[in-house]
C-alpha cells in the first residue's frame, strides 16, 4: 500500500508498543510489572471528578469554541499567575488535547520545509518525530549521563545554523528527569533572541521537580524574549489527568490565532467535561499535587536505591520526571543480549517486566523505567530485574 510520504518519516509510539506487548502477556494471564507506562498511577482528585459530574448533569455537552472556554484559559493564566508570577490574557492560551497537541499545534503552525529545530537528546519521540510531521528537521544535541543528562546551553547555542527557525526544550526531560537551569535558559534565550528563533519548552512535567531548584522557566523567557516563546503543558501529569486530554499552550496571541486555525480543522475544542475539569484542577486546592511529588519522591529514592544497589545497573538519580533511565550497555554483548531492546523484550518473557527500551528514546544502551506505581509493584519489578541481571550473568552471555 502506498502512503503519504510523511508516514515514512516517523514511526509508533514505541511506549504505546511496551503497552501493548505487556497487555497480550496480562490477556494471557501472566503477572506482567509494568514499569512501562508514562502516566501517573493515582486517582484524579475527587473535586476535579465532582466539577466533571456537575458538568454532565447540566448537560454541558455542546461544542465549545475551538480554542477552550474562556473560564479554562483564564484559569490557566490564573495558575501561572500563582505559581510563577507571570501575567497573560486569555487571548495568548489555546486549550488543546494534552501537551501533545499544544506541541504538536506549535510545530505545524511555526515550521517547515528546511527548517532545523534543534533540540537535546536523549528526548521524548513525539518531539522528533512531530517536527518531522511539520516537514522541518530536529537536530540534536545529546546530553551526557555522565553529568546527568544536563541541559547545557553551550551546545545547544553551538548547533544553531541559518537554517535553525527554533529551539525545544523539554524541562523535567522524558526519559532522563534532568532539568535544564535558569541560568541556561537565559543564555539559551539571549541567543535565542538575537538569531529571531523561537523556543518552545516542554513543560509536561513542571510540577515534578523533587529538589527546591529555581525552575521558573517562563518567567526567563518572558523577560528575555516573550514575543518568540511558546510554553506547552498540561493537567495530565501534575493532576493525574492523563486520559483526559487537557492541555494547554501559551504564547503570543497571533500564534495562539494561528494554532485555533489549525485545531479547528483538525479536532475542535477539547471535550467540554474535560474542560470543566480542568477549571476545577487549576484554580482548587493544590495540595493534592504536592502529595504526589512527595509519594514519586519516596519511590524514586526507593527504586533507586535497589537497582543500584547491584554494581551493573548504572543509574543516574533524576532531579524530575517520574522515569529511571539506567545504562544497561555492559550487560549486553553479540553473544547475548545485542541490544538494549532485545534486553528489554527478554526482561519482558523472561521475568514479566514492562520498561521501555531506550531506542526508543534515541539512546541505545538504555532503558525507561517509570516510577508511576506502587511502591510495592517497584519492588517486585526490582527484585525481578535483578534476578534477570544475575541469571544472564550466570549464563554466560554477557
Ligand atoms: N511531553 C512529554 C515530554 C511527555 O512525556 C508527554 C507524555 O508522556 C507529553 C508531552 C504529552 O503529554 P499529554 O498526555 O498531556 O499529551
Amino acid at each position: 500500500m502506498s502512503f503519504a510520504s510523511r508516514m515514512h518519516r516517523v514511526v509508533a509510539s514505541p511506549t504505546l508498543r511496551v503497552a501493548a506487548d505487556a497487555d497480550r502477556l496480562r490477556r494471557q494471564g501472566v503477572d506482567v510489572v509494568d514499569l512501562g507506562a508514562g502516566e501517573p498511577d493515582f486517582a484524579t482528585p475527587d473535586h476535579v471528578k465532582a466539577a466533571a459530574h456537575a458538568a454532565l448533569d447540566a448537560n454541558f455537552t455542546k461544542y465549545t469554541p475551538s480554542a477552550g472556554v474562556m473560564e479554562l484559559r483564564e484559569a490557566v493564566a490564573h495558575r501561572y499567575k500563582v505559581d510563577y508570577g507571570v501575567d497573560f490574557k486569555p487571548e495568548e492560551v489555546i486549550i488543546t488535547a494534552g501537551a501533545k497537541q499544544a506541541l504538536y499545534n506549535a510545530a505545524m503552525v511555526l515550521f517547515g520545509p528546511g527548517d532545523e529545530v534543534i533540540t537535546h537528546g536523549p528526548f521524548w519521540p513525539s518531539i522528533g518525530d512531530q517536527i518531522k510531521l511539520a516537514d522541518a528537521t530536529p537536530v540534536i544535541v545529546q546530553t551526557h549521563m555522565e553529568d546527568g543528562f544536563t541541559i547545557h546551553a553551550d551546545p545547544i547555542i553551538n548547533a544553531i545554523t541559518p537554517k535553525t527557525k527554533g529551539i525545544l526544550i523539554n524541562s523535567p526531560c522524558n526519559p532522563t528527569g534532568a532539568l535544564v537551569s535558569e541560568a541556561e535558559m537565559a543564555k539559551i534565550a539571549d541567543a535565542a533572541k538575537a538569531k529571531g528563533l523561537w523556543v518552545i519548552v516542554d513543560f509536561t512535567y513542571e510540577k515534578l521537580i523533587y529538589e527546591p531548584v529555581p525552575h521558573n522557566l517562563i518567567k526567563v523567557l518572558f523577560d528575555r524574549m516573550r514575543e518568540k516563546t511558546v510554553i506547552c503543558s498540561a493537567a495530565s501529569k501534575a493532576y493525574a489527568m492523563t486520559g483526559w486530554r487537557c492541555g494547554w499552550a501559551i504564547a503570543p496571541k497571533d500564534v495562539i490565532a494561528q494554532c485555533n486555525v489549525l485545531q479547528g480543522h483538525a479536532t475542535s475544542n477539547i471535550n467540554s467535561i474535560t474542560q470543566k475539569a480542568g477549571i476545577a484542577a487549576l484554580t482548587g486546592p493544590q495540595d493534592g499535587v504536592t502529595a504526589m511529588l512527595n509519594e514519586y519522591r519516596k519511590r524514586r529514592d526507593a527504586v533507586h536505591g535497589w537497582l543500584t544497589s547491584d554494581p551493573r545497573i548504572v543509574c543516574v538519580k533524576p532531579g524530575g520526571a517520574f522515569y529511571l533511565f539506567p545504562y544497561v550497555a555492559g550487560l549486553l554483548s553479540p553473544n547475548g543480549l545485542r541490544s538494549s531492546g532485545e534486553f528489554c523484550e527478554a526482561l519482558l518473557k523472561d521475568v514479566a517486566v514492562a520498561v521501555t527500551p531506550g531506542e526508543g528514546f534515541d539512546a541505545p544502551g538504555y532503558f525507561r523505567l517509570s516510577y508511576a506505581t506502587s511502591i510495592e509493584r517497584l519492588k517486585e519489578g526490582a527484585d525481578r530485574i535483578k534476578t534477570f541481571v544475575q541469571a544472564l550473568e550466570a549464563s554466560g552471555r554477557i
